[in-house]
């Protein structure tokens, strides 16, 4: 079954066509960084209105590159939520354009669970169960994947999520947006143990994070610095804002796997390219004897593969969405509606 997929729901545009799942035919992705980059963020409007000028290209290409045509779609399949609702229904409408005229199915896909099943696009032996630790711009969760439809929350940020750090903190430190890849590049010539930020590891035996006090401690050195006068070593604040991030990530999931007796474990989302993360979090895996999976880092980052990997669980498990889905700015994980 070949799928053609669309993500619009933040400032990515992407269209990528999937067989059964598992296997990318491709994946075209159109990046708006350096449109917003001036703005220090995504500007919603500016970004809908890229992903109207753009989109139609994009289907053209993946079709182009593939040699595919209209009709060899089997399926449309589209993220709907959550995410910049102005962003959602520019991909949405497209996507319900093509299934109605062609009279293919239409299906709507979670962009969290699509993050997840970027793992799946990669690795064929990968099946549930096992343990996700999303990490991404909007979202610091820990996910236990039972099957392919049925998805658990076992622990969640309660304030910022790790990705939003990442960018805050890099615009603080004038290494601009967004922040997560310049925060990794410039740590890797910094000492990670020059100061030393606090870890938030709450209640032992929960699996929430907590970043704010971490993002606010990085703002209180840097006043501080800056009052005194005193030189501000950024790649320094970089290393040690990254390692006490990722201490805690990889602390939560491996004592979360652990407590569920979970020996398989994936990441995803865009935080999971961090080099540390991955660093850490296979040390940690490799000390317990657990198999970890991440996806390469174009696979963790915003792109329509992962949707059309997920719509084709979706379809085998639930069928069809209707013309009438909506766009769900704040769907959350495990949930339709
Ligand atoms: P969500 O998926 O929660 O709706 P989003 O789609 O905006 O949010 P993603 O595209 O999954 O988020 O990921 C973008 C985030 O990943 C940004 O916050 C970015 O800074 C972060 N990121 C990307 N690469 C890295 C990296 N190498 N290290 C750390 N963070 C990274
Ligand atoms: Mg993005
Ligand atoms: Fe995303």
């Amino acid at each position: 079954m070949k799928i053609l997929s669309i993500e619009t729901s933040c400032d990515e545009t992407s269209v990528a066509i999937v067989e059964d799942g598992r296997k990318i035919l491709t994946n075209r992705i159109y990046s708006q960084i350096p449109i917003h980059q001036k703005y220090g963020g995504v500007v919603p409007e500016i970004a809908s209105r890229n992903h109207v000028t753009k989109l139609p290209y994009i289907i053209d290409e993946a079709l182009a590159e593939t040699g595919l045509t209209l009709k060899d779609i089997d399926a449309i399949g589209v993220a709907n939520g959550p995410g910049l609702v102005g962003a959602l229904l520019i991909g949405l409408s497209a996507a319900k354009a093509m299934a109605y005229s062609l009279d293919i199915p239409l299906i709507g896909v979670h962009h969290i669970e699509g993050h997840i099943a970027a793992n799946f696009l990669q690795f064929p032996e990968l099946a549930p169960p096992f343990l996700t630790l999303v990490v991404s711009g909007g979202h610091s969760h820990l996910v236990l994947v039972k099957d392919y439809e049925t998805f658990e929350v076992l622990g969640k940020t309660r304030d910022d999520a790790a990705g939003e750090a990442f960018d805050k903190v890099s615009r603080v430190l004038g290494l601009g947006y967004p922040g997560g890849p310049a925060i990794d590049k410039a740590a890797k010539n910094g000492n990670a143990s020059a100061i030393p930020f606090p870890r938030a590891f709450l209640d032992k035996d929960r699996f929430d994070f907590s970043f704010s006090g971490l993002k606010s401690a990085v703002l209180n050195y840097l006043n501080g610095k800056k009052m005194k006068n005193e030189p501000i070593v950024v790649n320094d604040v970089a290393a040690s804002f990254q390692t006490a991030v990722v201490d805690v990530l990889v602390a939560k999931t491996i004592a979360c796997a652990k407590s569920i007796n979970m020996k398989t474990i994936c990441i995803a989302g865009g935080v999971s390219a961090n080099s540390l993360l991955r660093e850490k979090m296979t040390a940690a895996a490799n000390d317990e004897g657990f198999t970890l999976y991440y996806p390469e880092p174009i696979l963790c980052t915003d792109n329509a593969a992962m949707i059309g990997s997920m719509a084709y669980y979706n379809y085998v498990n639930r069928g069809e969405s209707g013309l009438n889905l909506n766009a769900m700015p704040g769907l959350k994980i495990g949930t339709r509606s």
